[in-house]
């Protein structure tokens, strides 16, 4: 999400010019509004701590008491995170057996049945015939991609995709061609200059061609145009790699992602990415594929080698919570989750818009951002909220152009009804003082 998306944007020299001052100086300070110790699990509400105080002198003095504020910011989509009457207990089970960590690589002394179960799990959840694991949700991209592809190869980037997907792309060696955002159109034409290569259409100067998507646009809230983007590599026979970080487990009926809302058949998107940091409320990632590639990746993949495996306990919080959204814990809990954080969401992002905010993204995504634009705005949006005990995540530059800045909100399936309304009214409020509703709703006949 660096230069050359900027660049695409036409902001390059602006952003250039002004980063240093931007990240270092600007950034360093807004951070203060909620990079702070958090002093409790990522649940519907979190205890941040308040930095500093004023004593009588108005001196400022560190200090560890807490705010308790509804949390807007963590990827908790289903309210796995914080303790959970199935899988808690398991968790507790599996870390007395196996300890925190393995101390060892998978190929090592690192492959507990755990791994060996969640892979089968995973692979069975996502609809793909095997799988393989990771310790890291970032490393699974930045790692497994140079496993995937190398020079000679091309991979064609969606423009926003998620830095481990750029940093994987470039440690790979292929070459990386960058598509509009979301765009089978622009897709399609980024194929024909590289497949043509400027001689006859039969000429394919590519060992391997790779497009990689993300399932939901975590800086965006939007849904990826994944039919369209299928149809167009298969036209030109090219792998589709889809990161499914934020859909997994929190979209579709069954939870199964994007391809179970958009009607996708699995089989049709050669390697499936994502991580259990977010509806599963644990840390790790996976790749999900044919046997083929699972196999090649536990052949050749360093990460595989040379990595710790997965935390047993982590992995067991993953086994639990895709058995409660399957029903396998015997229970209708799994179900209700995935029709609340549905629920949720829309109701929140239909507020926001009648409130006149500007809200990018789609219908049941849970990650809905509200557009501040000027970079000023930040810190006085974010610690006006902090202040009314509400936790929102602000992102700018280099996350976003400079000139988008926007406030992320995450839903969750653990909000109840009377949280949102609570988090709704603050908003409204730090929106009227900060000036940032710019679709005031007007009623049709006032
Ligand atoms: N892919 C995407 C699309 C992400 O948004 C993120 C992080 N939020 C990652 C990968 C990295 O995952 P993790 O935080 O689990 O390391």
């Amino acid at each position: 999400r660096s230069v050359p998306v900027f660049a695409i944007q036409g902001y390059a020299p602006i952003c250039l010019g002004l980063e240093d001052f931007y990240t270092r100086r600007l950034y360093l300070r807004i951070q203060d509004c909620f990079n702070r110790p958090i002093a409790s699990a990522p649940d519907s509400w979190i205890d941040v701590v308040k930095r500093y105080s004023k004593d009588n002198n108005k001196t400022l003095h560190r200090t560890s008491e807490t705010s308790h504020c509804i949390n807007l910011g963590s990827y908790n989509y289903l309210g796995f995170a914080a303790a959970d009457e199935y899988c808690t207990p398991h968790v507790i089970e599996s870390l007395k057996k196996y300890s925190p960590s393995t101390c060892s690589a998978r190929v090592d002394g690192g492959t507990t049945k755990l791994h060996a179960e969640l892979e089968d799990l995973v692979a069975r959840f996502v609809g793909k015939p095997a799988a393989i694991l990771f310790g890291m949700g970032y490393a699974t991209n930045s790692a497994i991609i140079p496993s995937l592809i190398g020079k000679g190869g091309l991979i064609i980037s969606d423009s926003l995709n998620h830095n481990s997907i750029v940093n994987g792309a470039r440690g790979s060696g292929a070459t990386v061609r960058v598509f509009q955002h979301n765009s089978a159109a622009h897709l399609e034409e980024v194929l024909r200059e590289q497949i043509a290569g400027g001689q006859p259409r039969t000429h394919r100067p590519w060992k391997k061609i790779i497009v990689i998507v993300e399932g939901i646009y975590s800086m965006e809230g939007e849904l990826c145009k994944l039919p369209e983007i299928i149809a167009v590599c298969k036209k030109y026979k090219a792998y589709t790699y889809l990161d499914e970080a934020h859909s997994i487990g929190a979209i579709g009926k069954s939870g199964r992602g994007v391809c179970e809302l958009l009607g996708v058949n699995t089989a049709d998107v050669d390697i499936m990415m994502g991580t259990f940091t977010k509806s599963f409320g644990s840390c790790g990632g996976y790749i999900a594929a044919s046997k083929e590639i699972i196999q090649h990746l536990k052949k050749i993949c360093p990460a595989h080698f040379y990595a710790t495996s997965m935390s047993p306990p982590a992995a067991q919080q993953v086994i639990s919570a895709i058995k409660v959204i399957l029903g396998e814990d015997g229970s209708s809990r799994g179900a209700k989750k995935l029709a609340q954080i549905r629920d949720n969401s829309n109701f929140f992002r239909s507020e926001l818009h009648k409130m006149g905010f500007e809200v990018l993204g789609d219908n049941d995504s849970p990650v809905m951002p509200i557009m501040l634009y000027n970079p000023g705005k930040i810190p006085a949006f974010s610690r006006e909220c902090l202040r009314r005990n509400v936790a929102v995540v602000t992102v700018a530059f280099p996350a976003t152009p400079l000139l988008l800045a926007r406030a992320r909100i995450c839903i969750s399936a653990a909000h109840t009804r009377e949280d949102l309304i609570k988090a709704l009214e603050v908003i409204s409020k730090v929106g009227d003082l900060v000036g940032i509703k710019y679709f005031p709703f007007e009623p049709q006949n006032a």
